[in-house]
């Protein structure tokens, strides 16, 4: 499966937690929460060093691909996999056209003081509540499984070479960026667009085509965060200073230790909620020992990043 994050012009080998934890002596942190018992590894899922990678370049075909993929590699992307093709216009294009169209049916019925101020209050609250959505996915993805856990084993592999090239995320144009996201999210756009044809609420057709909508674009808010603001349209940075959309200082606090933080990727404003007394007291934390205490699952967050999946430095301006 392809990652939508990262890129490079190889293949790294994705190990289990515990494959790890038998082969190298762990680095954990020093956290409130490592009271708790459990057997030492370092960073999990790993990848190969730079010097142990696979270097696929132009040799590497589809099938090559799905073997790794089976294989539970983790599969970047070359330079020319950043571009746009027709197939990613067209399912973002349709996706969006969908949602449009459900928010129009909503907004249409939109004809006095209260159904505006409820519309109003709808956004909102699916502003809120994508940030949120979106923050424990990604605290989920960057914490749990590796590239071969089932449905998710792509968007999990495609964090983690994230976190290894932050930078890569910027170098991608547009639809090839958001098709991974409207993809999925077409079915349900036109599951929603189909209720509002049908006459549901008009709060309804407003919350949820504007919910779907931001959790998709939170790819690119990403993207954005990632980027200088001499790169970005003035109205982005307007956006972003004034916390409409994710910071590049919010969001690269997540780059930094303790790097079990800061999950937003819309707006930011449920990280101070989550975090807390990051990283003892976060909800995040408090999950994370309730998952460990029931399953014996640790997340990645627990550990230093290793040599293996740690960010690695930006050698040239292409991936
Ligand atoms: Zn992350
Ligand atoms: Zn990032």
């Amino acid at each position: 499966m392809q990652s939508s994050l990262g890129t490079s012009r190889h293949t790294v080998q994705a190990q289990s937690p515990r494959a790890a934890a038998l082969r190298q002596p762990g680095r954990r942190r020093g956290l409130a929460v490592l009271a708790i018992a459990a057997p030492a590894r370092d960073g999990v899922p790993s990848a190969q060093p730079q010097s142990q990678r696979q270097q696929s370049g132009d040799s590497l075909t589809p099938a090559a691909v799905a073997a790794a993929a089976s294989r539970g590699r983790i599969v970047l992307e070359s330079a020319e996999e950043l571009k746009s093709t027709w197939e990613h216009r067209a399912w973002t294009a349709g996706a969006c056209a969908l949602l449009a169209a459900t928010l129009g049916l909503g907004l249409s019925g939109v004809d006095s003081v209260e159904s505006t101020a409820g519309a109003g209050v709808a956004v909102l609250a699916a502003y809120f509540m994508a940030d949120v959505g979106t923050a424990f996915y990604h605290w989920g993805v960057d914490n749990y499984g590796d590239a071969s856990t089932p449905v998710f084993g792509g968007q999990i592999a495609a964090f983690q070479g994230h976190h290894q090239r932050p930078w890569t995320i910027t170098e991608r144009e547009f639809c090839n960026n958001m098709h991974k996201l409207f993809r999925p999210a077409s079915f349900f756009a036109a599951g929603l667009a189909g209720m509002a044809a049908a006459g549901a609420p008009a709060w309804w057709d407003v919350w949820s085509s504007s919910f779907l909508f931001l959790c998709c674009m939170s790819q690119q808010f990403h993207a954005w965060s990632h980027m200088k603001k001499s790169e970005l349209p003035a109205a982005i940075v307007a956006l972003q200073d004034a916390g409409l959309l994710i910071s590049r200082k919010d969001h690269g606090a997540h780059h930094k230790a303790p790097f079990n933080c800061k999950y937003s990727i819309v707006s930011g404003w449920c990280n101070p909620l989550l975090d807390g007394d990051c990283p003892e007291n976060s909800v995040w934390m408090r999950l994370e020992k309730w998952i460990h205490e029931k399953y014996g699952v640790e997340p990645r967050g627990w550990y230093e990043p290793s040599e293996q999946w740690k960010e690695q430095e930006r050698t040239g301006a292409a991936a």
